[in-house]
């Protein structure tokens, strides 16, 4: 399997010069890879996917899904979901950003599935979803902090959600839930 190479990645997360020594980096064969490598001091650039957390959050007998409010995809509806802080928990990181997408209190986090592919915004960039499923404990669906519109809708009646990785996450609830029946 070959992975990306430098120059597929986008120009724009590119580095021109060496972020620790501030030399211009050249371009070079590192661990069977074309990578960007500072020549003064050593440096090797190794893009990283980003990282981001979702959630199925259950509250009153159904799936609590948030309205976009920025571009791409403004105006649909989608699970909570953000990227992951350095050094955050991915399940602290879903619950965080589900509280305060909801406004609900959220616990109970557990691990769905993960996602791999590349990001809507940009196809050069990917993306590592982690999705889980936790249940609200208090609070109140009143919008959020961030002006959201939001909706319960029971999980056999949710909608075909846009972005893989949602899709992914409810289809993994889905099957968890089967055996419960
Ligand atoms: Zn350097």
């Amino acid at each position: 399997m070959s992975l990306p190479s430098i120059s597929d990645y986008p120009e724009r997360y590119r580095f021109r010069f060496c972020p620790r020594c501030a030399a211009e980096l050249v371009v070079a064969e590192v661990f069977e890879q074309r990578r960007q490598r500072c020549p003064a001091c050593g440096w090797v650039h190794f893009p990283l996917p980003n990282l981001a957390a979702t959630v199925v959050i259950m509250h009153e007998g159904g799936v609590v899904l948030v309205q976009r409010d920025i571009e791409p995809d403004r105006g649909i509806w989608h699970l909570p979901i953000g990227h992951v802080e350095y050094g955050e928990d991915p399940a602290a990181a879903a619950i965080r950003e589900g509280e305060e997408e909801t406004g609900l209190r959220l616990a109970e986090p557990r691990f769905l599935t993960y996602t791999h592919g590349p990001s809507y915004g940009d196809p050069r960039l990917f993306y590592l979803v982690l999705s889980f499923v936790a249940r609200s404990v208090g609070g109140a669906l009143t919008g959020s902090d961030e002006g959201r519109n939001t909706m319960v809708v029971p999980l056999e009646q949710l909608p075909p959600l846009k972005w893989t990785s949602q899709q992914d996450a409810v289809a993994a609830l889905r099957a968890r839930d089967v055996p419960r029946a």
